[in-house]
């Protein structure tokens, strides 16, 4: 079966029928939701688990004996091993966190800054979100490491030659996009991870834009660290995780320390607990947790290669209707690209569309996205993004590039 064909075999309409939003009118008209690189929709079966935890199961995890507390111990570490095994690691191996940023700091506190001195580098790509850039910096300026960056083509694919070329001996760790949530742009990670090892580079992948739209499985990618975000991928917000190898947790200091981190506690000292606990200290998001189980449920139901190719369809859809329109610009063109067009007309501010296409009842973002050093790369202030993910339809998008046209008119 090919990707289209795949696609096929579902009943998109009914998938949509699962997500409660799309009930709802904006400014008078039937919500087009095009902003799933932003957060991702729910499906009923994520709010009524968490609905589901409050009601019946609200108790503290592995801290009480009573009936409750062990349901809510039970659920949550049952949606910790769903999904591992729905990115394919060892449940022990991921540390359940507030998402991609949370993820990234970790790494950055725990792993780099007792381990980076002056001398050292931390590689960079042109296209990472500030998530995977801010916190390196504050490292930097700690250790006396420095950041280099691998640069982009301009139809926004990585520029290959110039990363394996920038992976030179003081470089210690490179943190990589999967896929871009400006772009679109799909990073070949396993290649890259394999340049990086082959070199005694750590890398860490930051997997928030690949998870919610590709079967993605950690442990064939080998990289060292992955981070993802679970409000992206049908989850509730506050939700994620990051995936690290075994002997970089054992060797890993705590991030963050107080009540769960610990086997025993005295004045003079304490013993951690193991991983992934030692770095899960405190009351941990637990309902959303639990409903980001229910979210991989339902994503690994549907199937993950039937996501990437209903999206793929959707995405050829919509680059065909674009084409008939003067004045836009699109940015990010790369062959092996997610459902995400950045894009601007001629003679308009992104916000001022974002806002007009909102009347339509459109929802687009606008603005950097996060991604100060691509928007100075192509030399624009921001961009408007219109994101899709398998629940939105073809309808949507005609009438998307509908109302983009009547936008247009309007700003001309
Ligand atoms: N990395 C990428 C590529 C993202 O798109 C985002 C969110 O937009 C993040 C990191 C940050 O994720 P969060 O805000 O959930 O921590």
């Amino acid at each position: 079966m090919n990707r289209m064909t795949a696609a096929k075999s579902i009943d998109w309409d009914a998938v949509r029928g699962d997500f409660p939003v799309f009930e709802r009118q904006v400014n008078g008209k039937p919500l087009i939701y095009f902003d799933s690189a932003n957060t991702g929709q729910k499906p009923r079966s994520v709010i009524e688990t968490v609905d589901d935890f409050y009601r019946r199961h609200n108790a503290n995890v592995s801290r009480a004996v009573h009936t409750l507390g062990s349901e809510a111990t039970e659920a949550y570490e049952g949606a910790r091993k769903r999904l591992a095994r729905f990115v394919n690691v060892h449940p022990d191996e991921l540390l359940l966190c507030s998402g991609t940023t949370f993820a990234i700091n970790l790494v950055a506190y725990s792993w780099a800054l007792p381990r980076l001195k002056p001398g050292d580098a931390i590689l960079l790509t042109r296209m990472e979100h500030h998530a995977n850039i801010v916190p390196w910096q504050l490292v930097a300026e700690r250790t006396g490491a420095t950041i280099k960056v691998a640069e982009i083509a301009p139809d926004g694919t990585l520029d290959l030659a110039s990363l394996y070329a920038a992976m030179t001996p003081e470089v210690k760790l490179l943190g990589v996009a999967h896929v871009s949530n400006v772009l679109g742009t799909v990073n070949p990670v396993r290649e890259i991870c394999r340049e990086a090892r082959r070199r005694g580079i750590a890398t860490l992948v930051d997997g928030s834009q690949a998870l919610p739209h590709r079967p993605v499985d950690i442990a064939a990618i080998g990289c060292d660290f992955y981070a993802f975000t679970g409000h992206k991928m049908c989850g509730p917000t506050g939700t994620g995780a990051l995936w690290a190898r075994k002997e970089h947790l054992a060797a890993m200091p705590p991030f963050i320390g107080g009540g769960e981190m610990i086997k025993e506690v005295r004045f003079e000292g304490t013993v951690f607990n193991d991983a992934p606990h030692k770095f899960e200290a405190g009351t941990p998001n637990i309902a959303g947790h639990i409903g980001l189980g229910a979210a991989v449920d339902y994503l690994g139901a549907l199937g993950m290669a039937q996501v990437e190719a209903r999206e793929a369809e959707l995405l050829a859809h919509l680059n065909e209707e674009l084409a008939h329109i003067d004045g836009l610009r699109v940015f990010g063109t790369a062959k092996e690209k997610a459902a995400v067009i950045s894009f601007l007309v001629e003679g308009a501010h992104a916000h001022d569309l974002a806002t007009l296409l909102d009347l339509e009842g459109v929802a687009v973002r606008s603005g950097h996205h996060c991604a100060h050093p691509l928007m100075r790369f192509y030399g624009v202030a921001a961009t408007c993004r219109a994101s899709l993910a398998f629940y939105n339809t073809h309808h949507e998008i005609e009438r998307f590039v509908a109302a983009l046209k009547k936008v247009r008119g309007l700003l001309a």
